[in-house]
């Protein structure tokens, strides 16, 4: 079979092997590499698209097959991965986020704006159909759901800074879980967070303007500025 050149003024078609049809050379690839490179292939490009389709769907089929044979070894495999670089992938996703972080949130806010409608209707239903599971979870971590709320409200109030729930925690424990105004201690009273300098005279939300009170002494406190002196700390010196 002779082999057409690429831009040979004397050969401008010719006839596909596998359909027959007379083309035009720009109706055929070239090879790309090898002794033939620049050469027009035997086949027309509509031949060759139809043979790679049929082939590369029989080739996914035997993929798909083989995985469905190979499924617990493969899960295995992936499991192993994951466990074996786990530090790696988790410092990488930390990395990730904290330098993409403007564009991250751009995205999904985009992404939530977009989806809105969509988002509350499945929020919607899946509370509705999940009722059970959500007050078990939120009986489980009911410190963390207060935590959630109290951060929204500082938020709304326009509050500088913010602290984490385990920042709250430790402030509990360095007070010996006591209230410091009444002296009673938990359990026997649930300690509350109380602003310092209240979020109404423009308190920040930062731990350190955070002391924790009963629930009766905080809402005596109301919104004076008053810091109770933590006698553990006293004593520490
Ligand atoms: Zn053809
Ligand atoms: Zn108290």
């Amino acid at each position: 079979m002779k082999l057409e050149k690429p831009n040979e003024k004397s050969v401008d078609s010719k006839t596909c092997c596998a359909c027959k049809e007379v083309k035009v050379l720009t109706e055929f690839y070239q090879y790309k590499s090898g002794v033939n490179k620049g050469y027009y292939r035997h086949w027309c490009k509509k031949c060759a698209n139809e043979y790679n389709k049929k082939n590369n769907e029989r080739f996914n089929q035997r993929i798909i097959k083989w995985r469905e044979l190979h499924k617990e070894e493969l899960l295995k495999k992936v499991r192993q991965y994951y466990k074996i670089h786990r530090q790696e992938r988790l410092e990488y996703n930390r990395k990730y986020h904290i330098e993409h972080k403007d564009k991250i949130r751009e995205k999904d806010k985009n992404k939530y704006i977009k989806n809105r409608e969509q988002i509350r209707e499945y929020g919607k239903r899946y509370r509705k159909e999940h009722k059970d599971i959500i007050k078990k979870y939120k009986e489980n971590n009911k410190e963390r759901f207060i935590h959630l709320y109290a951060a929204r409200r500082a938020r709304k109030n326009n509050a500088e800074g913010s602290h984490t729930l385990n920042e709250w925690l430790l402030l509990k424990k360095q007070y010996n879980y006591t209230c410091p105004c009444c002296g009673r201690k938990e359990p026997e009273i649930k300690l509350t967070k109380d602003h310092i300098i209240p979020l109404v005279k423009g308190g920040s939300d930062y731990i350190n303007n955070i002391q924790p009170l009963c629930k009766n002494c905080n809402s005596s406190k109301y919104t004076q500025i008053k810091r109770f002196i933590n006698s553990l700390e006293v004593n520490n010196g």
